[in-house]
């Protein structure tokens, strides 16, 4: 008999590094490490403000990358170990033009997390437009439009376990702070 599957956020890490993000989880640790690193919730709240935040960020790195046709939150996701985001490049003839329709669908689990959370996500699925595997490229570029790229899905990946175990979430919309100059 097996016991049943729970995502493991932290497989691509070393083995030491997983089990002392347990540990502070057991130890109760984790939360107030990640409340003083991340105090409040973001405020993009709906499609429309995640489409501006996206595309935002798109303008600045990767402007000449094709158009978006859809930015949303999915409540259909599931956040699983690579499947974080998604995005679908669907390619097809219109009239004598190759159009690339191009979707960014974000786990609506992302709504209440801290704003460096959603970057770091954007970021990932931005970066797909260019590259599609998770090679060298893929994680420089994501690198070059976030320099924390790494540390903050690192710790996106040690929340997302903590909420796994406990299943009591970090941040609420009554976490944003609405004097943030971040979240207009
Ligand atoms: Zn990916």
């Amino acid at each position: 008999m097996h016991a049943k599957s729970t995502p493991n956020y932290l497989a691509g890490y070393p083995i030491a590094l997983a089990e002392q993000v347990q540990r502070l989880i057991e130890q109760g640790l984790l939360t107030n490490m990640l409340l003083q690193k991340y105090p409040h919730a973001h405020a993009v709240r709906s499609d429309k403000a995640l489409y501006d935040y996206v595309l935002e960020a798109k303008g600045m790195y990767l402007r000449n990358a094709g158009q978006l046709s859809k930015v949303a939150f999915d409540g259909k996701l599931h956040v699983i170990h690579h499947a974080l985001g998604t995005h679908t490049n669907i390619s097809r003839i219109q009239g004598t033009k190759l159009r690339a329709k191009r979707e960014i669908r974000i786990a609506e689990l992302f709504k209440e997390m801290p704003l460096k959370f959603l970057r770091m996500i954007v970021v990932h699925e931005l970066a797909h437009i260019k590259e599609r595997e998770h090679n060298k490229a893929f994680y420089q570029l994501c690198q070059h439009m976030e320099p924390d790229y790494h540390q903050l899905e690192f710790d996106l990946r040690a929340y997302l376990t903590y909420l796994e175990a406990t299943g009591q979430p970090l941040w609420s919309a009554a976490s944003v702070d609405i004097g943030s100059p971040l979240n207009k």
